[in-house]
């Protein structure tokens, strides 16, 4: 289904930031690799084909950005464990392609601060750390914030402080906290099985529900209850939270919207009396 996705006074348009790897058994946990590396084949080093996909919202006020990806920081050691790819497809080739530049960004909303999500918060110019969006208020979870910054041994590989450190010291941080809409039409699922505190923003109208899964759902792979992250802190609250979300978004017909699927940017799902699946495949114009 092809769909120009308008959503309250938004203007939607995915916006692809990067290619990357990550292992495929860290990503699909306990699932063996005979079934997950049949959705998802693995390379010859285990990994699998991965995306960073942030979501742009536009309206006549404002250009709301969701996460920004793994950014451009990384030396090439760290890139080739990754294999982080930005010559097909980057940040600012992907604004440019609708006609925006980082500089046209008003608000820069951070699901979560692993470093696939706000790697692109900042940048490096002189060999200085610089923010990315000049003109923007950056959008964090204040609990996923108090995470990132004492994070324990299991997580603290997935965290770099170059991502927000700066953003901080310019007064450019604005703090989620509880259950508020800071934009009209834009509200939060709060999750914290991945990682606590972390956001999913879900954009709502009378017609349409989006939900910006981020690393609760990564990819459409990952719809079936108990295929969660290795990665996740707290595994069993992620199914959870997993279950909680279907049982709406399923009734009501919302749409999901995959940060990491390679090939699919958005579905909606069913429940087939066993397993939950996808429904209907969103392509954005
Ligand atoms: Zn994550």
């Amino acid at each position: 289904m092809v769909v120009n996705m308008k959503i309250g006074e938004y203007q939607l348009f995915p916006i692809l930031t990067s290619h990357f790897r990550l292992d495929g058994g860290a990503m699909f946990g306990i699932i063996p690799k005979t079934l997950w590396n049949k959705a998802m084949p693995a390379d010859d080093r285990n990994r699998i084909q991965m995306v960073t996909r942030s979501l742009l919202l536009v309206n006549d006020k404002r250009r709301i950005l969701i996460d920004t990806g793994n950014g451009d920081k990384w030396n090439d050691k760290f890139k080739k464990i990754y294999e982080i790819d930005n010559t097909m497809v980057d940040l600012q080739s992907s604004l440019s392609q609708i006609g925006f530049t980082p500089d046209d960004i008003t608000d820069v909303i951070n699901s979560h601060l692993h470093f696939d999500h706000a790697g692109g918060n900042t940048k490096i110019e002189d060999g200085k750390v610089i923010p990315t969006f000049t003109n923007a208020k950056y959008w964090i979870s204040r609990k996923n914030w108090e995470t990132a910054n004492s994070p324990t041994e299991k997580d603290q590989g997935s965290f770099m402080a170059d991502d927000w450190n700066i953003l901080k010291e310019n007064g450019l941080i604005n703090f989620i906290e509880g259950e508020k809409s800071i934009f009209p039409n834009v509200s939060y699922i709060f999750s914290d099985g991945h990682t606590p505190g972390m956001v999913l923003p879900v954009i709502k109208d009378e017609h349409n529900t989006l939900v910006y899964c981020a690393d609760l759902v990564p990819t459409s792979t990952h719809i079936p209850l108990p295929w969660v992250m290795a990665y996740d802190v707290q595994p069993t609250i992620t199914i959870k939270e997993k279950k909680e979300l279907y049982s709406t978004a399923v009734a009501d017909d919302w749409i999901l919207f995959f940060e990491h699927d390679p090939d699919v940017v958005a579905a909606t799902i069913n429940y087939d009396g066993k397993h939950f699946i996808k429904n209907k495949i969103i392509t954005f114009e």
